[in-house]
């Protein structure tokens, strides 16, 4: 899990097997999503055995699934050696997202995420990115099933997706693939609190998924103790990289601002001008905002915004000509909406397997 075709394609030449075995096996792990090497059967029996003698399909474990009254999921999976993966599966009416994890924990110290005080444990590699992807899909579609309209991917779980990038990187490129999985970047999300070297590097890439940066204040001070990461590329440098990356996108695409409202922190009229003049400022025009109702949790010190509040933040943004969007909650009632993600156990829906 995890191989790319020229891995895989140096792997059977090592074992002194024919190029097309390199292909089958492609095949076998990300187009039809089998779990082991048993049911590749279009493999000879000798190699079939070979092959689970010394290497592995699977990656992770999953250890509990939680489902949510509004049809999220939310997978708790392991690591070989022990930490903990989440990936959350949110069923919509056009077209079904995953969420995603790049690390298992965070070492950013986002004040309003539950994320955070896990600390990073470890970056999760390429093959640990794409079984959680697989995983998901073969328990909502069956092994191999047909994924009815297609499926968003968002990196959007545990972590910095940019700072475990070669991998993150590596298991879309595989993700990518039109004979495994097939999911294309233009369905793909990357969002980041602001690791400004790597959006300039990501701007360069040629075929890369759709970026979200994580806002959530247009002054320093207040960035600085929401998000401590903005001590390091505090928001001019954010907004230099912002433009350097608009500047890429093509005619009709646009990138993301997320900003997660936290009742009487960064919600205000006065805030929501700011943060208006700060895109005016920096002539951004192909960004949109994402406005993200704060999820509470008992370790956490916010509160969600009045929804009138809520309401008003979006039109003082949509009178200045910015698009924003209000997005609703999902998976709240079972740890697995943005910023819920700790490996809880609690919900007592627990269902092992999946
Ligand atoms: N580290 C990356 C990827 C995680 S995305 C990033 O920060 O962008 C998770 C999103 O959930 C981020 O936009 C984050 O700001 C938001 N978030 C974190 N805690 C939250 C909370 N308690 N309620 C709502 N959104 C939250």
């Amino acid at each position: 899990m995890g191989l790319g075709r020229d891995e895989l394609t140096e792997l059977f030449a090592g074992l002194g097997e024919p190029r097309y075995r390199a292909d089958q096996v492609f095949r076998g792990l990300y187009e039809r999503r089998l779990r082991s090497f048993d049911e590749m059967t279009d493999l000879p029996k000798a190699l079939r055995e070979r092959l689970a003698a010394e290497t592995e399909v699977s990656v992770l474990e999953v250890e509990s699934k939680f489902v949510s009254i509004d049809g999220t999921r939310r997978y708790l999976m392991r690591t070989r050696d022990g930490y903990p993966v989440e990936t959350v599966f949110i069923p919509n009416e056009s077209r079904d997202t995953i969420c995603f994890s790049s690390q298992s924990g965070c070492p950013l110290k986002c004040d309003f995420c539950l994320t955070a005080k896990l600390g990073l444990l470890r970056n999760l590699t390429a093959g640990e990115i794409i079984e959680q992807i697989i995983v998901v899909l073969n328990d909502v579609y069956g092994i191999g099933g047909e994924t009815p309209h297609g499926t968003n991917l968002v990196a959007m779980g545990e972590g910095e997706p940019f700072l475990n990038f070669e991998n993150l990187i590596k298991a879309l490129e595989i993700m990518a693939d039109e004979k495994g999985l097939h999911i294309v970047p233009g369905r793909v999300t990357v969002s980041t609190a602001g690791i400004v070297p790597k959006i300039y590097e990501f701007a360069k890439l040629e075929r890369r998924p759709n970026l979200a940066i994580s806002l959530s204040a247009a002054s320093d001070p207040l960035r600085d103790r929401l998000m401590p990461i903005n001590r390091k590329w505090p928001i001019e440098d954010l907004m230099a990289a912002a433009r350097e990356f608009e500047k890429t996108l093509k005619r009709g695409e646009r990138f993301t601002f997320e900003y997660v409202l936290l009742g009487g922190v960064n919600d205000s009229d006065r805030q929501a001008e700011e943060l208006a003049d700060l895109i005016e400022r920096h002539g951004l025009r192909k960004v949109k905002i994402n406005l993200i109702p704060h999820n509470p949790a008992e370790q956490l010190d916010y509160r969600p915004s009045d929804p009138e509040q809520v309401r008003r933040f979006k039109e003082i943004l949509e009178s200045r000509g910015i698009s924003a969007y209000v997005r609703t909650p999902r998976g709240r009632d079972i740890y697995a909406a943005c910023g819920q993600l700790a490996a809880k156990h609690e919900p007592n829906l627990v269902q092992i397997g999946a």
